[in-house]
């Protein structure tokens, strides 16, 4: 093999993937390791699925790609009437991409477009939370709030204001409830929207449950709806981010569906093309759409390889996978017995500070000190240990954290695909 291509570390070299097989992943020397964590919260319907792999064939013996400028294609007509039958209500329409990131400037210049079109233009500010994660693209970058990610790009970044997350394990005070919490920290957004002038404000972006900065943490009752109502009282778009815990990563198709809330746009990737194809979707609100139809008639934005048929294929075999086997309800059968298994081996381990999930997308937060909380010293760079070391036993888990600037808990993210065996 050459030595050239440019990864994500230029830190020592890593064993080549060589085949899948169900939640297995298997390297060149024949070692398999059990993918706890579907990659990224990606995999989730395994890595040989036979639908899906016949999907791919038939449409590449029909056609792999015409541009979306001059054709549109039945798998991603088909994709998006799915996806609008299953979407919290409201929702009418979808803008396929090729990923997460994609899928966010998509919301964020959507966002700007719409209130351009119906004559607010003085709407522009994004509003969104610490701890939160929405990609790597500077739109998208500028919108999450991981300080560690952000920091050296800091001069190239939008200006964005982030509020508190819905954090309950570290923020809830003793003597307060959960309700109480939800809806203490859901007004912090009235506060930033008037601080910042109402006419001004565009979007507030959130994960229902936040996935890589927090490790599933999800939003506790109430909490959603009340930012629900201070979006509608000024006007302001509620843009909910599924990338990792939409697609039935929870029990449920759209995480925000637990949460009874109908946000006016989502995103979603990652389970979306379940690894076999890279594909994103931002799923809007039909008044959106609307106004821009009667509008400009144009949304100027686009890549190369939207609507891709291929990604489309995928994704309308992983959705008949998900829907057809009822993965959803298998997802919180397998989900309870993992939350219930964490808790029974590491729920008393001096180092696990909090459990916590919905469905397969459970986090386990590890603290220095578990009375005190105190997150573990970043310079024992503990997650990085907890990966190699699971890596070499053959377990593949997303651990991330650490006390960088700000950022407080050490967790590991598990997230393993829906077919999961109870001896898995
Ligand atoms: N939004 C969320 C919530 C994510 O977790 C991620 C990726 O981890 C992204 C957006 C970015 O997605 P992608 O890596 O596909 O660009």
């Amino acid at each position: 093999m050459t030595n050239h291509i440019f990864g994500r570390s230029t830190k020592g070299s890593l064993p080549v993937a060589t085949a899948g097989d169900g939640c297995y992943l298997i390297d060149a020397t024949g070692k398999r390791y059990l993918d706890g964590s579907g990659g990224a919260a990606v995999s989730c319907l395994g890595h040989s699925n036979a639908a899906v792999r016949a999907a791919l064939h038939d449409q590449l013996d029909r056609v792999a790609f015409a541009h979306t400028g001059f054709f549109t294609s039945d798998p991603a007509e088909q994709l998006a009437d799915t996806l609008v039958a299953h979407a919290p209500e409201g929702i009418e329409r979808v803008y396929l991409v090729s990923g997460g990131s994609e899928a966010v400037e998509a919301s964020l210049k959507l966002a700007r477009q719409y209130f351009l079109e119906i004559g607010q233009p003085q709407r522009h500010r994004v509003i969104a939370r610490r701890q939160s994660y929405h990609g790597n693209t500077l739109g998208a970058l500028a919108t999450g709030g991981n300080e560690w990610r952000r920091a050296q790009f800091a001069p190239m970044l939008v200006e964005t204001t982030h509020i508190s997350p819905c954090y309950e394990y570290r923020d809830r005070a003793e003597d307060e409830s959960v309700e109480a919490y939800g809806l203490r920290v859901a007004d912090e957004l009235e506060a930033e929207i008037q601080r910042l002038g109402p006419d001004s404000v565009m979007a507030f972006v959130a994960e229902p449950v936040v996935g890589a900065t927090a490790g599933a943490v999800p939003a506790v009752p109430g909490y959603l709806k009340r930012i629900r109502e201070i979006c509608d009282r000024h006007g302001v778009l509620l843009i909910l981010d599924e990338v990792m815990c939409g697609m039935g990563r929870t029990g449920h198709l759209f995480a925000c569906q637990e949460d009874g809330v109908a946000p006016d746009m989502i995103t979603i990737a990652k389970g979306l093309g379940a690894g076999y194809q890279p594909i994103g979707a931002l799923l809007v609100q039909g008044r959106i759409y609307d106004a821009i139809a009667k509008g400009s008639g144009f949304f100027q934005h686009g890549h190369t390889y939207m609507g891709h048929a291929m990604a489309a294929a995928a994704a309308n075999a992983v959705l008949g996978e998900i829907l057809n086997r009822d993965l959803l309800t298998r997802v919180r059968e397998q989900g309870a017995k993992l939350d219930a298994k964490l808790r029974s081996s590491l729920g008393q381990h001096p180092h696990v500070g909090d459990i916590r999930g919905r469905g397969l997308f459970r986090g386990v937060e590890l603290v220095a000190d578990r009375t005190t909380k105190e997150p573990f010293d970043p310079a024992r760079k503990l997650n990085a240990r907890i990966k190699a070391e699971a890596f070499a036993n053959g377990l593949i888990c997303y651990p991330m954290g650490g006390t960088i600037d700000g950022q407080r808990g050490d967790h590991v993210l598990l997230a393993p695909p829906f077919i999961i065996e109870d001896s898995q």
